[in-house]
């Protein structure tokens, strides 16, 4: 088993690591090679109850009496200490979820960057005073919600948590943090950097287990207040239910078919990168991957060529040897991707290039062969569901408005591309599209820290990222005082 470096069964319930209330653990497993990676803790619903008590007891305590500006400060010197060790954090991600290292890299800075900015902004957040009645004087507070559940996915951890946990701390709320099943060595490390930093017991608790086990028992837990989930439809869908329930607001970021549109009069050079990585990244595992490439009729074959020759140079191999793309996360999403790719090949769907997998991986890893599909149409069904894996389809299109018609003709809507030296064109198209984010001439602004982000449709509602985060993160309260 790889060094580790600390005990991965346990559970961080008001400052105290321990082992979980049912005492048992679960498999942790390298996708790179098969193998048992660790064992986490199989926490459950009298771990998750016990969590929600201690982040209580930290509001009414240590960690509700710092002011906004002690709360900011906290974070920045955690936010340090994630830099710091950025490449042990790298190490663990890229151990964990089978990422090249220098992805688990980049997530690890990109988490320093999420501390940093909401430490910076958790004194900036302030309410107003309103024009109101002769004799008022009215003012709004922005206050934390309370104890706040986050239950995120295991393709980006660091990424996630960075993004939710980070803002709802620096409102003031606490944190109860249910990491995903098949990864969550860095949520763990986190729990202890917060513990280094010196925030106050309870503010953080992390419960690792099932989704239906833990998951379950956090997003219908009576003391929670608000809960950001970020996964699949399905359990997106089960987890506003139960939101509903305890009539508690909630952030879904769910999935995505997000689409780049490529118009004829594009500079395809600097183009060409962002369409392939941006499908491929993660190993296609990314909500905003762009797995539909949209290209106007005239430059169609020019593209598809470009793009296969980036697919056949793609090299593929265990995360620790931080080639362009590693395995998927798991057996069953190796079967789901080849499901697709099965799916494709019975309805004559075109492979125009396939990346070649060496002969000496690991036995027991779960790598794929990134595809590339071409042409598609848009409703063949690799156009519509979310495939995550690194699978791209290529659909041609004539005109503005044909191409709009395709990209807004899925159930998702969370970002999109669009490509095209018409500053017109590129303004009235992205006003025009359906979904949470647009790039114009570009793709993912290198993370988007500061960017808002989300979906419309099936791929969620409310915003993470950017300051329009920490509004979520709050309660707004109004106060009228009488004076005359
Ligand atoms: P998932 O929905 O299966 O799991 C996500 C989390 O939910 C995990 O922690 C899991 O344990 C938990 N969970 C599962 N069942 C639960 C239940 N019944 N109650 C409560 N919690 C439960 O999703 P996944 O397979 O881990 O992630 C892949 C999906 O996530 C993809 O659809 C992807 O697009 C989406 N995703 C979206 C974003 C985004 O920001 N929009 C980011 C990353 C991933």
């Amino acid at each position: 088993m790889p060094q580790i470096g600390f005990d991965t069964r346990q559970v961080l319930i008001g400052g105290t690591w321990r082992a979980p209330a049912g005492g048992q653990v679960l498999p942790l497993i390298d996708p790179s090679d098969g193998r048992l990676l660790a064992e986490i803790a199989r926490g459950g619903a009298a771990d998750i109850d016990a969590a929600v008590q201690a982040a209580q007891a930290a509001l009414e305590g240590d960690w509700g009496r710092l002011t906004a500006a002690e709360r900011g400060r906290l974070m920045l010197r955690m936010s340090a200490l994630v830099t710091e060790q950025a490449d042990e954090l790298a190490r663990l991600e890229a151990l964990d979820v089978g990422k090249p290292v220098k992805q688990g890299r980049a997530d690890a800075l990109a988490m320093a960057r999420y501390l940093e900015f909401y430490g910076g902004a958790a004194d900036k957040v302030h309410g107003e005073t309103l024009p109101f009645a002769n004799g008022y004087m009215a003012l709004t507070l922005r206050e934390p919600h309370g104890v706040t559940g986050h239950i995120v996915p295991w393709n980006y951890p660091m990424q996630i948590i960075g993004r939710s946990v980070g803002a709802a701390l620096a409102m003031g709320n606490a944190c109860v943090l249910k990491p995903a099943e098949e990864a969550c060595l860095t949520a763990l490390a986190f729990g202890r950097l917060a513990q280094q930093a010196g925030f106050p017991d309870g503010a953080v608790n992390i419960v690792p287990g099932l989704g239906e086990e833990a998951g379950a028992a956090l997003s219908s837990h009576r003391g929670v207040a608000h809960l950001s989930f970020t996964g699949s439809v399905a359990v997106g869908q089960l987890i506003q239910a139960a939101a509903a329930r305890n009539t508690i607001p909630v952030t879904l970021e769910l999935g995505g078919k997000s689409p780049q549109l490529v118009f004829a009069d594009a500079d395809l050079d600097a183009a060409l990168p962002f369409l392939v990585n941006a499908g491929i990244q993660n190993c296609g595992q990314t909500c905003s991957a762009a797995s539909r490439i949209l290209v106007e009729r005239p430059v169609f074959d020019e593209v598809v060529a470009r793009m296969a020759e980036r697919y056949r140079a793609l090299r593929v191999g265990p995360a620790l040897a931080d080639l362009d793309v590693g395995p998927l996360i798991s057996a069953r999403q190796r079967e789901i991707v080849q499901g697709y790719l099965g799916i494709a090949r019975d309805t004559g769907l075109r492979v125009a290039a396939q990346a070649t997998l060496p002969t000496d991986l690991p036995a027991g890893g779960c790598y794929v062969a990134p595809t590339l599909l071409a042409p598609a149409t848009a409703d063949h069904r690799l156009a519509q569901e979310e495939i995550f894996g690194p699978v791209q389809v290529v659909i041609p299109f004539d005109g503005e408005a044909q191409a709009l018609a395709i990209a807004n003709g899925t159930d998702f809507g969370l970002v999109a591309g669009v490509w095209t030296r018409d500053g017109g064109r590129a303004l009235r198209v992205a006003r025009k599209l359906r979904c949470g984010q647009v790039f114009i001439n570009n793709y993912g602004a290198g993370g988007g820290i500061e960017l808002p982000f989300g979906g419309v449709k099936h791929s969620g509602h409310g915003r993470e990222k950017g300051f329009e985060a920490l509004y979520g993160f709050s309660a707004l309260k109004t106060i009228a005082i009488k004076h005359d």
